[in-house]
């Protein structure tokens, strides 16, 4: 079964009426709302407008969401409203599915697709793992919040939609070797990167109108990913790299390290990689190792793991080379990444 949002609603001050937001999209209450310290005034004044008990989560471990949403199982709350980053999203996300309540996404920087997905990143004895949990009945983003929020957030969250280029590619590579292939969550996934390619100067600025877009394509990116029922539409080889840094420690945000891995699948599957290196500058994206302020070698192991990287299988362009270190070096040379 596809679960879509019911209700969507983008506009600058949304955080003043989400009162009346919900009243419109018949999202009934009780309400608990789960908020990032870091936008705590954000999230007391919605509690307040709501009625609602909040917190404040004091950890993304699984025994401490678990114990969290037991105790909302029983409480009579209807509906949990994330406000924050990509964790404390992923924290109400799973609270909501653990404990058989609707969430709401409010998100509070763009920074990945993850504002809409039914997967969530969490962490078990401090390794990061995703777990499947359930779509948000509605997403809310004020687009005053967006604005004022640092660049480097935005610019990742493009970077995390530009990447379904190269896993919509990886998909095509996978359904020529008999495996299912969903038109139209392709095309979606696709018709997000366009949109965002086409006005990254608005995005940019942080306009209202590419504020707007932005949130759009990662929405879409998010259904398209909802309509196959797995992560297929936005995630193939880029996403494996991405992986693999994590599991390296990388300090980078997930949108960038997305990115990064486009750049390198396209140049893989040879479809207009330098198109990609110039769309992810105009980002604002930093494109070597350097300029990230990440080690080179970190890049080229990351490389080496990702084909092996998930824990089941997924076909992508990797398979078709044996990326050893010294032919990662040379991938990761000829894209600009390393010198
Ligand atoms: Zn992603």
């Amino acid at each position: 079964m596809i679960r879509l949002p019911v209700g969507v609603c983008i506009k600058p001050d949304a955080q003043k009426g989400v009162k009346n937001s919900l009243e419109e999209m018949r999202i009934s209450g009780p309400y608990y709302v789960v908020c990032s310290k870091t936008m705590n005034i954000v999230g007391k004044k919605i509690a307040k407008q709501t009625n609602s008990d909040i917190l404040f989560p004091e950890s993304m471990e699984m025994d401490y969401i678990k114990k969290c949403a037991s105790s909302l199982k029983n409480s009579g709350i209807s509906t949990v409203i994330g406000i924050g980053g990509g964790r404390t999203i992923d924290i109400a996300k799973y609270m909501g599915y653990l404990s058989k309540k609707e969430w709401i996404s409010f998100p509070t920087i763009l920074s990945h697709d993850g504002i809409v997905s039914s997967r969530a990143a969490i962490t078990e004895r401090n390794d990061k793992i995703t777990v499947n949990a359930k779509e948000p009945i509605a997403v809310i983003v004020d687009t005053t919040i967006i604005k004022n929020s640092p660049y480097q957030y935005t610019a990742a969250g493009t970077a995390d939609v530009v990447s379904n280029i190269s896993s919509v590619e990886d998909w095509k590579l996978g359904a020529e070797l008999g495996e299912d292939y969903n038109t139209v969550a392709a095309e979606l996934a696709l018709v997000a990167s366009k949109a965002v390619i086409s006005h990254v100067d608005e995005i940019k600025n942080h306009t209202e109108n590419g504020i707007n877009i932005l949130t759009w394509s990662l929405i879409c990116s998010g259904i398209a990913m909802n309509i196959n029922g797995n992560s297929r539409p936005g995630s193939g080889s880029e996403h494996n790299f991405s992986h693999a840094l994590e599991k390296l420690n990388s300090p980078l945000l997930h949108g960038v390290q997305a990115g990064l891995g486009c750049l390198i699948s396209c140049y893989l599957q040879n479809n207009n990689w330098k198109n990609i290196r110039k769309v992810l500058k105009d980002i604002g994206i930093k494109l070597t190792a350097k300029e990230l302020g990440v080690k080179s070698d970190m890049l080229i192991k990351a490389l080496v793991m990702a084909r092996n990287i998930r824990g089941y299988p997924r076909y992508t362009i990797l398979d078709r080379y044996n990326i050893d270190e010294k032919m990662a070096k040379e991938i990761l040379k000829n894209v600009g990444l390393i010198l």
